[in-house]
């Protein structure tokens, strides 16, 4: 049997004439840049998380970017984040010549840990950046009391974490500005890159607006220096389409994750993996099923060897990548995080995934252990 680590083949197998059709009539428009359709899926967006607005751009490093441009983010400025993350995340700070400043993530979810942001703050703080890693939201009440103390605005990564919540409040509904990215491999995927904004302030949504069309307000005349980052209006017919679906596929992933802890649990594999722990207050949309095991790079290539997609999301944590020396960190710095970085593997979890894919992939990790 073949169990890819994501099949978005089978996911377009259901949803194609919608899609089809949806794409037809943005052709017919031939109205490709911003317009009703991102209007519309703007709106519907802004809805389902619980903000006034929601802004469509190029992609979720972009609304990451734009975030913090919006913060008008200086030179030698400061961004608290986790160094157990995607890139990105950390890659626009970087490209604003601001400085990434890392503090360790939980050991039990991998997210910002608040504990240590207070002792990270400086003068020159002008973010914190949390990552709702995985799908699960990171601790934004703690992370908030220390942020909402120093007057400090909080930029939410969401890009893995559509969907989720904790204590009743979606992601990106938290800080200033939440992040979303619509790459193919998210749980609402476009057909290529996109993104968009969360805000509940309307000065701030005001400024995204401008800032994603170099500023413009009125054609060729330009107030703020901005850059050019749209949702395409083809990606928002088709993300509009596809976000009918989102509820249903994110059940499907909650499923098959019980699925996964059920027979890990039968087989007597509870001593040899440690599964992903969720906050019971948090609604975890699995983006990624992410696993624990000090054999984690044998398992791995078993996996592999028996045709299981696997991944290993992320093999180096941030502080410790050759483009960021000069930030002068050193291996032990954050020891959870290059903890995890040594231990974690993701194992498939997207919605089309059937009963026997998950007991084949539980029974070989099994046979790994046996
Ligand atoms: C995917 C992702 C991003 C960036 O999204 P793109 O749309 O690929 O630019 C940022 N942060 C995290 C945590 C991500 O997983």
């Amino acid at each position: 049997m073949n169990v890819p680590l994501l099949d978005l083949k089978a996911q377009y197998a259901r949803i194609q004439p919608e899609i089809m059709t949806a794409i037809e009539e943005v052709c017919a428009q031939q109205s490709f840049i911003l317009g009703s359709y991102v209007e519309q899926f703007e709106q519907t967006l802004a809805q389902f998380i619980g903000t006034k607005h929601a802004i469509g751009v190029a992609s979720g490093s972009d609304a990451l970017l734009l975030s913090l441009m919006e913060l008008d983010l200086q030179p030698g400025d400061e961004v608290i984040t986790a160094p157990f993350t995607f890139f990105a995340t950390t890659g626009v700070i970087s490209r604003l010549h601001a400085r990434p400043v890392f503090v360790d993530v939980c050991a039990d979810t991998f997210n910002l840990n608040p504990k240590h942001v207070a002792q990270a703050i400086t003068p020159r703080t002008k973010a914190i950046l949390p990552v709702h890693l995985f799908g699960q939201c990171a601790e934004m009440e703690a992370i908030k009391v220390v942020a909402d103390a120093k007057g400090i605005p909080v930029i939410e990564d969401a890009c893995q974490a559509i969907g989720a919540s904790r204590n009743g409040i979606q992601a990106g509904a938290f800080g200033r500005t939440g992040c979303f990215s619509f790459f193919p491999s998210k749980n609402l995927g476009a057909f290529g890159d996109g993104g968009l904004i969360s805000t509940n302030d309307s000065k701030v949504a005001e400024r995204l607006k401008l800032l994603r069309v170099h500023g413009s307000r009125s054609e060729y005349h330009h107030h703020l220096i901005g850059m050019n980052s749209r949702l395409d209006a083809l990606q928002a017919a088709i993300l509009q389409v596809k976000f009918q679906h989102l509820a249903d596929w994110t059940i499907k992933r909650q499923k098959n994750a019980d699925s996964y802890r059920q027979l890990f649990h039968e087989h007597g594999l509870d001593d040899q993996v440690t599964l992903p722990v969720v906050e019971p207050w948090n609604i975890h949309v699995y983006n990624q099923f992410t696993i624990q095991t000090p054999k984690r790079d044998a398992l791995s290539a078993y996996l592999t060897e028996k045709g299981i997609g696997n991944r290993i999301y992320y093999p180096v944590p941030l502080h410790l990548q050759e483009c960021y020396e000069t930030l002068g960190y050193h291996k032990g710095d954050f020891p959870v995080a290059e903890h995890a970085a040594q231990e974690v593997l993701s194992l498939p979890i997207y919605p089309e995934l059937t009963q026997d894919q998950l007991a084949y992939i539980v029974q070989t990790i099994k046979q790994f252990f046996d």
